[in-house]
This record gives C-alpha cells, structure tokens and sequence, in this order.
C-alpha cells in the first residue's frame, strides 16, 4: 500500500512575498521525499503574527507567478476561498478529504514556525490529520521548547522511508542540499528603501512587485 499511496505536501505560508527561500526548499522537499504534488498555500489571515501589507490575492498571484511550470508545485489559492482565521488544521481537513485516507500527507515547515507549533490552533490535530516535516532555516536554533517537545512526544522518525510508511502522525527534521538566509522580511525591508531584490526572488515575482508598485510605500 504505502509504494502506491500518493504523497501530498502542504505547504502554508503568508508568501509576503514568495522568494527563492521558500521555491527551492519546496523543490528540495519534493524531490527529497518523493512527493507527487506540494500545495502551497497562502494565509489571508496568519492567526500568529500582523496583516500582511499585502492582499491574499496579490501575494497569490505572486505566488502563480514564481511557480510558474515548476513540476509537482501547486499555488493553491483555497484559504482565500475560506472567511475566518487561516488555520492549518482547516486546510488539511480538505486535503485529507480529497486525497483519502491512504494519501501520505505532509505539512511542510521552516525550522522558524516549527518551534512555534505548540501555539497553533489545535496542534495536536495537525498530527491527526498529516505527518510534520521541518527544514533547517539559517540563523534558527534547535532548542525545543518544553510544550513542543511535549506536543512531539514519540513522533519523531529519522527517515523518509519510516515517514512514508504511515499515512500520517509523525515528525521528520530533513536536510536539504541547499539553505538560503533569505526571508520576506529582508525583502520588504529592500523594496521600501528603493533597494535591489535581483536574485532573492524570481525575476517574474520582482517583475509584478515593480510593475504594481508593491510594498514601496
Ligand atoms: P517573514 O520574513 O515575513 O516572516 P518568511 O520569509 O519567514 O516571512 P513565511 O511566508 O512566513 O516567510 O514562511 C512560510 C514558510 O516557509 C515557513 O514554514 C517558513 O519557516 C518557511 N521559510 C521561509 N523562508 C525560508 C527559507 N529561507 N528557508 C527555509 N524555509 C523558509
């Protein structure tokens, strides 16, 4: 069953805006773990942190932008779709419905939102519905906080084949070939004091954000 079950990717996010940090861990994890699609979603409302600068559908057509005809990357426009807080757990309820019960799901995060999980909307859900896999994120410790470790309990597992042999429920810490130091905060930061993006971002993404004026304000 688990050779043939399809492998699906969540990755969520506020993409304000897509850069190059998040398109090649995308690309990485996928190949890393054999998925046959990645959802990447953007929040309209991240319930943990401010209102993005800009709209949902800005930063999603963004998204379309930077994705382009990658293989197996989706933007997925669902939360926008939704009214209320963009939790995750609404998000892979979907998913888990469309895909079945045999799907192996997977929510993708930053070693950054990773250490936040125990404060999401029913996290103990989060593992009910998906597998976690983390990525390292330059310039983001290791140390655990006691209510992830807690949250984590016996989940962990060491490999893609252990990951993949369940449905759902565990955690996987996987390393990529490539890490970026990039964030969409330094990008904010450069666009508002008129300063150069080349190459942080896809040239299509720093194109719109130009042509529209985004975030220059
Ligand atoms: P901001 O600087 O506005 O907080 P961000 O660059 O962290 O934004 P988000 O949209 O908040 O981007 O992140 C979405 C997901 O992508 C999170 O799980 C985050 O950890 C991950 N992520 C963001 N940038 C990177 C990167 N450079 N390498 C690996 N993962 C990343």
């Amino acid at each position: 069953m688990s050779e043939t079950a399809l492998r699906v990717g969540m990755f969520g996010g506020t993409f304000d805006p897509v850069h190059l940090g998040h398109l090649r861990s995308a690309v990485e994890v996928s190949e890393c773990l054999q998925l046959d699609k990645l959802h990447m979603i953007p929040a309209p409302r991240p319930p943990l942190r401010g209102h993005p600068q800009v709209s949902a559908r800005d930063r999603l057509a963004l998204l379309e932008a930077g994705i382009k005809d990658t293989p197996g990357l989706i933007a997925d426009g669902r939360e926008l779709r939704r009214q209320g807080p963009s939790y995750s757990t609404l998000t892979l309820a979907e998913l888990r419905e469309e895909y079945g019960e045999a799907a192996r799901l997977v929510m993708l995060l930053g070693q950054d939102a990773f250490l936040r999980l125990a404060d999401w909307h029913q996290p103990e859900q989060l593992f009910a519905l998906a597998h976690v896999v983390v990525v390292a994120r330059p310039g983001y410790q290791s140390d655990r906080p006691a209510p992830l470790k807690e949250l984590i309990g016996e989940r962990e597992v060491d490999s893609v084949s252990s990951l993949m042999a369940e449905p759902k429920g565990k955690l996987l810490t996987q390393t990529l070939p490539t890490s970026m130091a990039i964030s969409a905060t330094l990008i904010r930061q450069r666009l508002a004091d008129h300063r150069s993006v080349r190459y942080l971002l896809p040239e299509t993404v720093e194109k719109q954000i130009h042509a529209r004026q985004l975030y220059t304000f």
